[in-house]
Order: C-alpha cells, then sequence, then structure tokens
C-alpha cells in the first residue's frame, strides 16, 4: 500500500515537472513570443500623392497576415489582404492611392492596418496589432509672390526681400542661394508675410542667385526667383612676402599665445600656416554658430554704424591677400571686415542698440565682441584690449563697449570691425553709409509696409 501511493506520488510529480518546464519553454520560446507586431507609420500623414507611401511592419515571429484599408468614412476599399507561410520579420509596402473606389473628393481618409504574426501565443492565433493614421491629402503647391525686394546686391554686400507664402499644411519658408546658404525667414508685419535678408558672399567666384522656397508637409514645393540687379565689386588684391623675421618673431609668439600646444612641435612657417588657414576656419565657424538666428524687431531702425572716433581705415572690406615665403605662395585669405585705427585703446561704441551674443577670446580675432541688432544683423568688433560687456547683456544706442587693441592675429592697436548677416561677414562701409540704408533696406521695408496695408 506505502509502495503503490509512493510510485503514484512520484508520477504526479514528474508530470508537474514536466508542465512546468513546459510552460516555462512556451513562456520563454520565440515560438509563443507575446509581443504584437510593430506598424511604422505616422499618426497624420499629409500625402501629395506623387509618391507612395511606405509603411514597415516587422516581428520577432515573423508575418502571417496584412490588412490594409483605406476609408474615407463611408467607403472602405481594402489595398493589401495578403497571408505569407514563411515566416518574414520585416516586410515593407509601398501604398499607391486607389484609382477607383472612392466617389467624393475628400481631402481626409484613414489607412487602418491590421497585421497578425506566427506566434502560437493566444491558442496559436498569434499576437495582432491594429493601427490607424490619419491621411491629409494635399496636391496643391504652396503659394509664394514677392512683395518687395531691394533693387540690388553687390558683391560682398547685402539685399532685403520681403514676401508673402501661404498653404494650408505650411512646412518651411526661407531663401536659398546657389552658394547652399539657407538665408532663414522671419514674419514681417502681419500672418503670411515674411522678411530675409541675403547676401553675396566675397569669396564666392559665381553670380548670386537666391530663390524663395516654401514648403508644406505634403512634400510639395513652390519656388520664387528673386530679381536683383547684381553688381560686380574688384577687391584688392595684394601679395604679401614673409620675412624670417616677422615668422621668428611675431608669429611664434603669437602662436604661443593663442595656440601653444598644437603648434609647438612646427616651424616658424609652418605656425603661420596653421594659424591663418586652420585657426581662421575655427574663428568663422565661431562667429557663424553665434551668428545664425534672426528675430524679428518690430519697430527695426538702425542708424548707420560709426564704431571708432576719427578712426582711420587701415584695410578695406574684401581685401585677398596671398602669402609668399621665398617667392611660394604658402597662404591665402580674404579680409571680410573694415580695419580702423586711432589712439590704442581708443573707446569702441555700438551705434546700434542690441544684445550681446558673443564677448570673449576668439582665437585669430582675439578678444571679441558681437552684438545682436535683430533681423540677422550682427556687428563684431575684433583684436579688443579690454572687453566691457558680458554675454547676454544688453547694449544702448551710443554705449562703449571695449577699448582696442591688438589682440589675436594684429600687429598693432586696431579695431576689425564687421557686419555679419546670418553667419556670413558682408561689407561694413554699406551699414555705415546713411544713403545705402535708406535706399537698399528702409525704403523697401516702408513700401512693403504700405503694400501690405493696402492688400488687406
Ligand atoms: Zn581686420
Amino acid at each position: 500500500m506505502a509502495r503503490k501511493n509512493n510510485s503514484s506520488k512520484r508520477t504526479f510529480l514528474i508530470i508537474s515537472l514536466i508542465i512546468i518546464l513546459l510552460m516555462a519553454f512556451i513562456y520563454n520560446s520565440k515560438m509563443f513570443e507575446r509581443e504584437p507586431p510593430q506598424v511604422v507609420a505616422d499618426e497624420t500623414i499629409y500625402w501629395n500623392l506623387k509618391k507612395p507611401l511606405d509603411v514597415k511592419i516587422s516581428d520577432a515571429s515573423g508575418i502571417k497576415r496584412v490588412l490594409i484599408q483605406l476609408s474615407d468614412g463611408e467607403n472602405n476599399i481594402t489595398l493589401f489582404n495578403d497571408k505569407y507561410s514563411v515566416h518574414d520579420k520585416e516586410l515593407e509596402f509601398n501604398i499607391t492611392f486607389p484609382k477607383k473606389g472612392f466617389y467624393s473628393k475628400k481631402n481626409e481618409y484613414t489607412l487602418t492596418y491590421e497585421v497578425v504574426d506566427h506566434s502560437f501565443w493566444n491558442f496559436f492565433m498569434g499576437n495582432k496589432a491594429i493601427k490607424e493614421s490619419v491621411i491629409i491629402v494635399d496636391k496643391q503647391d504652396p503659394s509664394v509672390y514677392v512683395v518687395a525686394n531691394s533693387y540690388k546686391i553687390t558683391k560682398g554686400g547685402v539685399g532685403v526681400v520681403i514676401f508673402k507664402a501661404g498653404d494650408a499644411n505650411l512646412d518651411e519658408v526661407y531663401v536659398k542661394t546657389n552658394f547652399d546658404k539657407v538665408f532663414k525667414a522671419v514674419t514681417f508685419e502681419k500672418e503670411g508675410y515674411y522678411i530675409a535678408l541675403v547676401s553675396w558672399p566675397r569669396e564666392q567666384k559665381n553670380l548670386l542667385n537666391a530663390e524663395i522656397v516654401v514648403t508644406d508637409l505634403a512634400g510639395n514645393v513652390a519656388r520664387e526667383r528673386i530679381r536683383y540687379y547684381l553688381q560686380d565689386k574688384n577687391y584688392k588684391s595684394s601679395k604679401i612676402a614673409l620675412s624670417d623675421n616677422f615668422l621668428n618673431n611675431s608669429i611664434v609668439s603669437l602662436a604661443h599665445d593663442i595656440a601653444d600646444e598644437t603648434t609647438q612641435d612646427m616651424s616658424a612657417l609652418e605656425k603661420f600656416v596653421f594659424i591663418n588657414d586652420n585657426l581662421r576656419k575655427e574663428s568663422v565657424k565661431t562667429i557663424g554658430a553665434v551668428t545664425d538666428n534672426i528675430s524679428y524687431i518690430q519697430y527695426f531702425s538702425l542708424k548707420p554704424f560709426y564704431p571708432l572716433k576719427n578712426g582711420a581705415v587701415v584695410a578695406s572690406y574684401g581685401d585677398f591677400r596671398t602669402y609668399e615665403y621665398d617667392k611660394n605662395k604658402v597662404s591665402e585669405s580674404y579680409h571680410l571686415g573694415l580695419d580702423l585705427a586711432s589712439t590704442s585703446g581708443a573707446d569702441i561704441t555700438s551705434s546700434n542698440r542690441g544684445k550681446v551674443v558673443f564677448a570673449g577670446d576668439n582665437n585669430i580675432y582675439g578678444k571679441m565682441v558681437i552684438i545682436n541688432h535683430g533681423l540677422g544683423i550682427y556687428s563684431l568688433y575684433g583684436h579688443c584690449s579690454s572687453l566691457l560687456v558680458q554675454e547676454g547683456e544688453s547694449v544702448m544706442e551710443g554705449q562703449v563697449i571695449a577699448k582696442t587693441g591688438r589682440t589675436g592675429f594684429a600687429f598693432g592697436d586696431h579695431l576689425h570691425f564687421g557686419i555679419v548677416i546670418q553667419g556670413i561677414e558682408v561689407r561694413p562701409e554699406e551699414w555705415m553709409d546713411e544713403k545705402w540704408m535708406r535706399d537698399n533696406l528702409f525704403d523697401v521695408i516702408n513700401s512693403a509696409k504700405s503694400l501690405i496695408k493696402s492688400e488687406k
């Protein structure tokens, strides 16, 4: 009796163990995975019907059945109803809009995805995923037209454009040039109107071509060319022979000051090339990073810049310099500011109010201040001996912001004055000339304002 009891107990234990092991196997087995399939599709899709919609479906145990339907609220059209015996873990569907089936011309639809996997879970029924996307059909290109633009752009200089752009599903509005530069635009006066400043960079060999680009969420794009009269300008080119004396004294000590670690094993000539090429690029990058934003100021006004009282011009904007050593060309650069000098340690004044976006060291520019004046216009002051403002500070019109000096790549006390438009150093002379500013900026802005008012 006792023996029989013992053996049935053992049988029971063995069966229980088998059941537990089986359950553990099922629970951990891939064949019994419990994750529903993944459907990669946005909740709202804007579609211009030009390209098929891509929908990606994936599942760990493989996809068994896919049902994709499109509905206009009344009618349902089945786009895919497929069964798969192969355990594909990933499938991609290219959805095109059905040519027949919908009678009404609606522009809003619902796309439903129903997917079942090959898992043995749910009593061999598998896991099911149901997902929906709202489809907004938009085949209309955005609208765009120029309200006003400055008549001309001089090489190295700036022009303005004011335009109207619209779309039911508007995405981006900007100005693009053939130099791959994107100028941001900002709302002007009233919703739907925009303003942007455009520049023709000094270093470019080709003529400028600028167009307004307006995109919508469905991928429709409108472009409108801005018709500027392009005025070429001959800038000065000069050859500068590097002397051993200059390299061994000025350059060696400059390299020691601004890039000691990277240049310590270089020859004096290599130090010069490193400073004029690599460090210049670094400096330009720093300037680009802090001058990229365009902020709109409702009552925009600017006075001509006059940063240094009685400052004599010691180097003008746009000079192209080729450096030679032993009659061989070793480096080149464009001078993209206006160098002004008076007495050493002279007051540098901001002629316009604005906000300081940079106040610190910028290697070849030395101690430098950059002020944001709105609309993507920034003023820059380099080689200072001391800075009297801090980043984030607002400056008043006429405020002394720094003292001139010879920090950075400068070999005499002077101010390197620059105007930067969304990352590009442009001709400061334009922004120091009241007539230029009136003809090319304020008259255009004012005529656009009255045109917009009359449109209503
Ligand atoms: Zn300079």
